[in-house]
Parts: C-alpha cells; sequence; structure tokens
C-alpha cells in the first residue's frame, strides 16, 4: 500500500481548447500504463445536466448543487453522468460554451476538483484541463502547457466536426473558441495559466507522435530518478501534519 502510494505519479496537461490535449493524453496514458483523465469532459457534463433539468448556467447555488450531486464515471473517451453515458451527447457546441460558463462557478469548481483529486489519489493518472498543475495537482511530478497556434486549433478542430458530419463553418468555430478560451483565460477562479514550473510546448506543424515523444521525453527524465515521487509524497505527509 504504502509502496504503490509513494510510486503514484500525476502527468499535468493544461493549455486552451483544441491544442489537442485529449488526444495527447489518451495516448500518454497507454503507454504509461496511467489512467487517462479528461477533466474538460467532467464540466461539460454538469453542463448537460443543467441544460436537460433547465437550470441556468448563471444560478450559482443550484449549479453548485447540481456539481456536487452528479455522478461522474470516466472510461477513455467515454463518460457517464448518472449511470447514463453521455460520451456524444457532451460535445455539441452548446455544451461546450455552456461547460465554459458554469467552470466560473467557484462552487462547482470546488466540487470538480474533490473529484478530481480522489482519483488522482488512487491511482497514476495523466489528466488534462485548464487548471491540473496549477490547482488540483501543483505538486504534479510532469506538467505540460500544451498550445498551439489558434488558425492550427480551429483548423483541427473543423476537422474532427467535419469527421462527425457537422457542417459548422470556421468562422462561427473560431468565434466560439476565442471566445471560450477569453472566458477560461479571465475567470478569476483557477483561470487558464501556464504553472511556472510547467514545460512550455507549441504543437503547430508537429505531428501526434513528435508531440508524444516529446512529452515522453520529458515524463521519463522527471519520474526515474525517483525525486518527483518523493515530492508527491511529501506534499502529503505536509497535509496530513
Ligand atoms: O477541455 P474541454 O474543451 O472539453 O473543456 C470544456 C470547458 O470546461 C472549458 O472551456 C473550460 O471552461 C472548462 N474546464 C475548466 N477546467 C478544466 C477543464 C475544463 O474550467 N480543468
Amino acid at each position: 500500500m504504502a509502496d504503490n502510494q509513494t510510486k503514484r505519479v500525476v502527468v499535468a496537461i493544461d493549455g486552451p481548447a483544441g491544442a489537442g490535449k485529449s488526444t495527447i493524453a489518451r495516448r500518454l496514458a497507454q503507454r504509461l500504463g496511467f489512467t487517462y483523465i479528461d477533466t474538460g469532459a467532467m464540466y461539460r457534463a454538469v453542463a448537460l445536466w443543467a441544460l436537460r433539468q433547465g437550470v441556468r448556467f448563471d444560478d450559482l447555488h443550484r449549479m453548485e448543487q447540481l456539481a456536487m450531486a452528479a455522478t461522474i464515471e470516466l472510461a477513455p473517451g467515454r463518460i457517464r453522468l448518472n449511470g447514463e453515458d453521455a460520451s456524444d451527447a457532451i460535445r455539441t457546441p452548446e455544451v461546450s460554451s455552456g461547460a465554459s460558463q458554469i467552470a466560473v462557478i467557484p462552487g462547482v469548481r470546488r466540487a470538480m476538483v474533490g473529484k478530481q483529486r480522489e482519483i488522482g489519489e488512487r491511482s497514476s493518472v495523466v489528466m488534462e484541463g485548464r487548471d491540473i498543475g496549477t490547482v488540483v495537482f501543483p505538486n504534479a511530478a510532469v506538467k505540460i502547457y500544451l498550445d498551439a497556434d489558434i488558425e492550427e486549433r480551429v483548423r483541427r478542430r473543423l476537422e474532427e466536426e467535419r469527421a462527425k458530419g457537422s457542417t459548422v463553418n470556421a468562422g462561427a468555430l473560431a468565434e466560439q473558441m476565442k471566445e471560450r478560451d477569453r472566458r477560461d483565460s479571465t475567470r478569476a477562479d483557477a483561470p487558464l495559466a501556464q504553472a511556472p514550473d510547467a514545460t512550455y510546448l507549441n504543437s503547430t506543424g508537429m505531428s501526434l507522435d513528435e508531440v508524444e515523444e516529446a512529452i515522453l521525453k520529458i515524463v521519463r527524465a522527471r519520474v526515474t530518478n525517483g525525486k518527483e515521487y518523493q515530492k508527491e509524497s511529501e506534499a502529503r505527509s505536509q497535509k496530513s501534519e
């Protein structure tokens, strides 16, 4: 038990929408044998529930209640909300925008961060989002800030949308992404930001394989000598003092 805990590793990947975090985090988790956690999907699930219940995104109290009451189960690429598979339902533009609106609410963030820390306490994880290296796991062994130029991020998202059969146009998508990035970066509570000790990686023009290899190199350099495991366990013992 103690040995397992000592070896638990958190790889935190933060960055704006469309930077490639989900794809890379999923691949890395598979390579490392870690659990992949898409924290954006969790905010999306709460927004979806609110839409279904007719709860307004600016109703802070009700939104916090929903976030606390939501049962969210994650598997690679899949999510269950209150027992129901919501993997496709959370990927609509309405839910994307809703997620970033409810993500400004401190009570909603507290509930999500609590769930995320619980998962990270159980096993080694590759966790991706906006505040993983800054707030959720400030002592993570590896922190990556994954970025890409806005044109590239829009192009990638557009490809994903078209593959799903959506006819959204590039201009509208760019506007939605910019608005979401603006809201995510300027909110008062846990805004999207690069942690001071994170490695910045701009993936524009890089292939998925190249990005994966670049991050794997950083992971191997940081976690093979045991120092980072120590850092995590020191943080835990400080917390329990
Ligand atoms: O990553 P994804 O685009 O699915 O995230 C949806 C929204 O959830 C983001 O725009 C952001 O507002 C919010 N989010 C967050 N903190 C995280 C992950 C996502 O605020 N750790």
